[in-house]
């Protein structure tokens, strides 16, 4: 047996493997591409993927695959071999510096919003060298950034590493203004927590719903839900404990440090959360742990679920967004200082993040949006579709201290001027107790917590690093070359935090009072994903990302297409799929019931049941009518926008009433009669 720090990592052609393995020079290249984005020449990619080569060999690698993240926001990979022939009839084992740089896949089949059209079918992968290449089930993968022929981005990957290079370029002005001369890089750092649901896969091979959709779209909420509070870090059942050891190693094997896995509120939901990294390793890290979750839960006869809202009436799963900034010099931009000076950046780092969430409402809602999500936003089990910021009582005082030239403390006689005074302490564990808050403080990073258990962090990630990167750049350009830095600095953080005071809130978010609240004070509430989008080409968002350079006008227009394109075939599926299940399974299932019943009409159980089913059987019918009508009539809207439209006002309150008349009849039939697993036997079956 291996132990842990053998197994960690040993799938990773990781900076120690290619120190360990590399002559110098070319490992000197590669860390110059790794820390500045310089380019490799051709003849240090030659023998880095040479090396890589021998490497996965050895580790009993056939092929390699460009593993990149295209706009559907799941991975993606074309297996190609090692193997060339040779003249004789022989075969050699070959990877070029070409094959490791460039790969050429087919774009044709991936989302492109209509670049496609604009442009050209070709698509290209480029090597990130920023993320390491790494072995998943005897296939080297060399993580890549996709584009098309003309430049545009069409994955996740190049606009998020776009807008950590925005941030990073505006965080260094700002931080030489407070002299840190030694700094030279500032990356922002994440770690994704991940909540899932397990489930056997009885249950689910016996469900179209879960088959096609990951969620279900039919079920009456069974007599047990969570009301005991008794799985919340409960005791970890052993199919599960086996479950998680064997996610936990094949993790490790590659590099990813899952470290706390606990039970969640719901029966048969779970969390795993990893240690933090680097913004663009951390989404690498976050899509692979989604697969393997996947992957694992099959070889242990269970289903990992990784939909935002499987079961309705159940808690939802999420994933909360850490997220921070730190220096090559290892510190953490978040953390609150020992002295004035790094206390006044601490404050004016914390003022550039409340002053990009406000005046990024809109973006940041639009980029957590997705169909299955907005099931769970402002539901009393997430965060509303509001964006508020909880700082904790402390730091909100000592703001407000500074906004109304207050003394702050019992023992503070003077006012509190930034630079000039220590902060008052303030313990870190009273910031992370408010869990209703969608973007937390807690104590030296934030905590966005809106994002869907299924959604990459890639978008949420680009978005808030380009708004922080835009607050840091008004603060750079009005402190640069002041006379008096400290009566500067302490005028823009009073200015800037009066400005956008209204998104601080340490209350209840689930509270409907503060939704009336919030509205009072001008914050957006943008509950679904059609609503959402339409602010996403709104001119200030447009401007935001083309002068930061992460998005082109362009590439931004196709991005809106495809968040549009991805809802309405979604909530499609979901519809075809009830009008089937309807239509095969439970309407006969309820009429061979009812045939049943009418057979024994002498007794007053079978004649008052049947006509109650009766009656239902009949509005069902009538649902599933209005339903199918609804759907034929939404192929006929070409209109992308008035598509999504239709879908969120029309085809969903369809789908919802087919499936509260469908529920009323499981509830009415005969257990031995129901066609498939009900919620009772799906949310408590693993043991
Ligand atoms: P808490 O229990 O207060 O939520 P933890 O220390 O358990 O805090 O961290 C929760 C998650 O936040 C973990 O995934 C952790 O790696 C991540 N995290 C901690 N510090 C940072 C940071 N500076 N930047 C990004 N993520 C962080
Ligand atoms: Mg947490």
């Amino acid at each position: 047996m291996k132990d842990t720090s053998e197994i960690f990592g040993e799938n990773v052609f990781s900076l120690s493997v290619m120190k360990a393995r590399l002559p110098k020079e070319t490992f000197k290249e590669v860390k110059a591409a790794i820390d500045n984005g310089k380019r490799l020449s051709d003849e240090a990619a030659s023998v880095v993927a040479n090396e890589m080569k021998q490497w996965a060999i050895e580790k009993g690698a056939t092929h390699y695959t460009h593993w990149f993240q295209p706009m559907t926001g799941y991975t993606s990979e074309k297996h190609d071999s090692f193997v060339n022939p040779t003249d004789d009839g022989n075969i050699i084992l070959r990877f070029s510096g070409k094959a490791l740089t460039q790969g050429e896949p087919d774009a044709s089949s991936f989302p492109s919003g209509g670049l496609r059209a604009t442009f050209e079918a070709r698509g290209y992968t480029a090597w990130d060298p920023t993320s390491y290449a790494f072995i998943k089930e005897g296939v080297l993968c060399i993580p890549t950034a996709f584009c098309s022929y003309g430049g545009e981005a069409l994955d996740k990957k190049i606009p998020l590493l776009r807008s950590m290079e925005a941030l990073n370029k505006q965080a260094l002005r700002v931080l030489k203004l407070f002299g840190n001369e030694d700094v030279s890089s500032v990356k922002t750092t994440v770690g994704p927590e991940q909540e899932y649901f397990l489930i056997d896969e009885k249950g689910y091979n016996a469900r179209r719903d879960l088959i096609y959709t990951g969620r279900t779209l039919f079920g009456a909420v069974p007599p047990k839900g969570q009301q005991m509070e008794d799985h919340y870090f409960g005791a970890i059942k052993p199919r599960v404990q086996a479950f998680m050891k064997d996610l936990n190693d094949e993790l490790w094997k590659l590099g990813i440090l899952a470290t706390t896995e606990h039970n969640e509120v719901a029966p048969s939901q779970h969390e795993l959360a990893p240690i933090f990294t680097t913004t663009n390793i951390a989404t690498d890290h976050n899509q692979l742990t989604m697969e393997i979750m996947k992957k694992v839960a099959q070889k242990h006869g269970l289903v990992c679920l990784l939909h935002e809202k499987p079961f309705a009436g159940v808690n939802g799963s999420g994933k909360h967004n850490n997220w921070s900034m730190s220096t090559d010099t290892g510190a953490n931009l978040l953390e609150p200082g020992e002295t004035p000076y790094e206390n006044a950046q601490f404050l004016l780092i914390l003022t550039a993040v409340i002053k990009a969430v406000d005046d990024y409402q809109d973006m940041l809602r639009i980029s957590v949006a997705s169909a299955g999500n907005d099931h769970r936003l402002g539901a009393n089990e997430a965060p509303p579709a509001v964006i508020s910021i909880f700082l904790g009582s402390e730091l909100t005082e000592i703001l407000e201290a500074i906004v109304k030239d207050e003394p702050y403390g019992a023992k503070e006689k003077e006012l509190l001027k930034v630079g000039v005074h220590v902060l008052p302490k303030f313990p870190k564990d009273t910031t992370d107790r408010n869990r209703t808050s969608p973007f937390a403080f807690t104590g030296n990073k934030f905590e966005f917590r809106m994002l869907g258990s299924a959604a990459s962090v890639a978008l949420p990630n680009t978005v808030l690093n380009t708004a922080v990167a835009e607050s840091l750049r008004q603060f750079a350009d009005k402190l640069e070359g002041v006379s008096d830095f400290t009566t500067a600095l302490h005028d823009l953080i009073k200015e800037e935090i009066t400005a956008h005071q209204r998104i601080i809130f340490n209350g209840n978010g689930y509270d409907d009072a503060w939704i009336e609240e919030a509205e009072k004070r001008g914050l957006s509430n943008l509950r679904t994903l059609p609503d959402a989008v339409k602010h996403y080409m709104d001119d200030k968002n447009v401007a935001l990302f083309t002068s930061h350079k992460v998005y082109s006008e362009i590439e931004m227009q196709s991005r809106h297409e495809v968040f549009l394109e991805k809802y309405t075939k979604l909530i499609d599926i979901e519809a075809k799929t009830m009008l089937e299940m309807a239509k095969q399974d439970i309407l006969p299932a309820v009429n061979a019931y009812s045939s049943e019943l009418a057979s024994s009409t002498e007794n007053v159980f079978a004649q008052e049941t049947l006509d109650e089913i009766t009656a239902d059987l009949t509005s069902a019918y009538g649902s599933y009518k209005a339903l199918k009508a609804a759907v034929e009539k939404s192929d006929e809207i070409e209109d992308l926008v008035e598509k999504a439209d239709f879908f969120k006002d029309e085809i969903l309150k369809d789908m919802t009433e087919l499936r509260t008349s469908c529920d009323k009849l499981e509830e009415e039939t005969a257990a031995e009669y129901w066609p498939f697993p009900t919620y009772g036997d799906l949310l408590f079956a693993v043991r």
